[in-house]
């Protein structure tokens, strides 16, 4: 069982052949070419499943572009996919597209130790990057829970946010270049190693966040930030949501260019997380208050850092806005203290089936949400029976509230009456139904919502410029 979008229909591609198969072993080695294709046709929450019959593993541009070249000529339909870990669909098949998979264009190929300037294959695992620049000074500018398997041009395709994004800004910023493959197999050399050019329209901008649905992204030139010398991490209980508001806006004042992160989560969350992650493992403050933050700063002096974080704590229980607050001592207590941040998604995963939502809006209205959505499903007897297990946790500094919940085994009409609740509050109240995991295909019924005449058009005439075929990852994005 997945979920299904029964009215979409399969558009005019043409269904892969033999002679196809024979093209893609004649440019590709045996291993690049895959027929067993099942653990590419499912996503990390498994909730979508494709019935791609082939999957491609090019390792170079020049092979990326003669696959979507042929692909373009046959009008065979491509789902790009980088570590499949994104959450909205959009790396998955929708019907029998081909996967083009990048895990084995996974180079770096320059690092400027002058400047922070990564220039590296789309395939890149986060995390590899980082332990690339890490004996040489250096960071990258995101972080996520996935990052041991997200890659570099998922990343891109989804402007990926993630916990750093209050200290370090968002990809459309962090990123200087791509290097993309058109539809046609054209090769658009973007890999600019310049933090500052004028020279027309930026181009790049408009692959960040496309999903995948204007071009296959090959390289990406990263501006990435040296990396701390100290890191602190301090975790806080707090009695309201008014609490957890005059925590952040404390700490930026009182913390300001030293704060990377400020993380919150419900109590439900703690719960969660301690019966199925971390059984056994004493939480690390008094488990019983509504709401915990997360403050991590990264500065160049430890005993500085340290004494500001102190200050911060001492001010905060004295005011009666921090009722409980505990500081990392040394890296293994730092790991500890974020490990009930970052084990809460997969926290619900073992728990269930899981719907995960990521929505933006004014942080006044986090509580409400959760509270509202709770008071819906319950009202209607719904709440312990087809749901459970509804909480609320997200990046504070980005405006970015996760909310996720189990459903009983797998209920397509429980997906879409949650789905219905969630996102309309969310429009609503002026909010966004994605602040950071895209549209793919499971939000796709809500775009015409969410965007007006105007803009939706204006998509449309982008999309077909660059793809005039639609064999992009076609049903994702863009309503058509
Ligand atoms: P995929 O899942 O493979 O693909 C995602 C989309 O990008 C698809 O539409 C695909 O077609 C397209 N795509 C992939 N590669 C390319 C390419 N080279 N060229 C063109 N299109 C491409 N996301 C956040 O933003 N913040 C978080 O904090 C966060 N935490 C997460 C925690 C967990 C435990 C998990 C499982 C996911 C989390 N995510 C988060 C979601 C996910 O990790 C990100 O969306 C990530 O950027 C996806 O990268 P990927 O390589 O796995 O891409």
């Amino acid at each position: 069982t997945s979920i299904k979008h029964p009215d979409l229909k399969r558009g005019p591609y043409k269904k892969l052949e033999t002679k196809d198969v024979d093209y893609f072993h004649r440019i590709l080695s045996k291993n690049q070419v895959v027929t067993e294709t099942d653990p590419y046709n499912i996503d990390f929450f498994n909730l979508y499943r494709g019935s791609s019959k082939l999957c491609l593993f090019p390792t170079s541009t020049r092979q990326v572009s003669s696959i979507l070249q042929y692909c373009n000529e046959q009008k065979l339909a491509v789902v790009p996919q980088g570590g499949n870990t994104g959450v909205s669909g959009g790396s998955i098949a929708v019907f029998d597209e081909i996967v083009v998979n990048t895990s084995k264009l996974n180079q770096v190929r320059s690092f400027d130790a002058i400047s922070g300037i990564a220039v590296v294959d789309a395939g890149m695992v986060l995390e590899a990057l980082d332990q690339y620049v890490a004996p040489l000074g250096y960071t990258v500018p995101l972080d996520l829970g996935a990052k041991g398997s997200c890659q570099l041009g998922g990343n891109v395709s989804t402007n990926a946010g993630g916990l750093r994004l209050m200290r370090f800004g968002n990809l459309h910023g962090n990123v200087l270049g791509l290097e993309v493959v058109l539809p046609d197999g054209t090769i658009l050399d973007g890999l600019s190693a310049l933090r500052k050019d004028n020279t027309g329209y930026d181009l790049k901008q408009l692959f960040i966040g496309a999903e995948g649905t204007l071009g296959i992204v090959t390289g990406v030139s990263l501006l990435t930030p040296k990396r701390a010398q100290s890191t602190n991490v301090a975790m806080i209980a707090l009695d309201s949501f008014e609490h957890v508001q005059q925590a952040y806006v404390s700490a930026r004042d009182e913390l300001s260019e030293i704060l990377s992160a400020f993380e919150f989560w419900d109590h439900d969350s703690v719960q969660l997380v301690q019966k199925t992650m971390l059984q056994g493992q004493s939480y690390p403050l008094e488990a019983k208050k509504p709401f915990y933050a997360l403050l991590e700063t990264q500065g160049s002096r430890e005993e500085h850092d340290m004494e500001k974080l102190e200050a911060y704590l001492e001010k905060g229980m004295t005011q009666g806005v921090i009722q409980d607050g505990v500081l990392a001592q040394d890296s293994t207590q730092l790991t500890g203290l974020w490990q009930w941040r970052e084990k809460i998604p997969e926290a619900i995963t073992r728990s269930g089936t899981a719907m995960t939502y990521d929505v933006a809006m004014d942080i006044r209205l986090f509580p409400q949400m959760v509270t509202d959505v709770k008071a819906h499903f319950e009202e209607r007897g719904l709440l312990g029976s087809r749901y459970s297990n509804i909480i609320g946790f997200g990046h504070v500094g980005d405006g970015n509230l996760h909310i996720m919940a189990n459903m009983e085994g797998f209920d397509q009409h429980g997906q879409e009456e949650f789905d219905e609740f969630v996102f309309n509050w969310a429009i609503e109240h002026q909010g966004s139904i994605s602040a950071e995991h895209g549209i793919g295909i499971h939000k796709i019924d809500y775009m015409t919502r969410c965007k007006n005449p105007v803009q939706l058009a204006l998509m449309r005439k982008i999309k077909t410029a660059f793809d005039k075929n639609g064999i992009m990852n076609p049903y994702k994005v863009i309503p058509f």
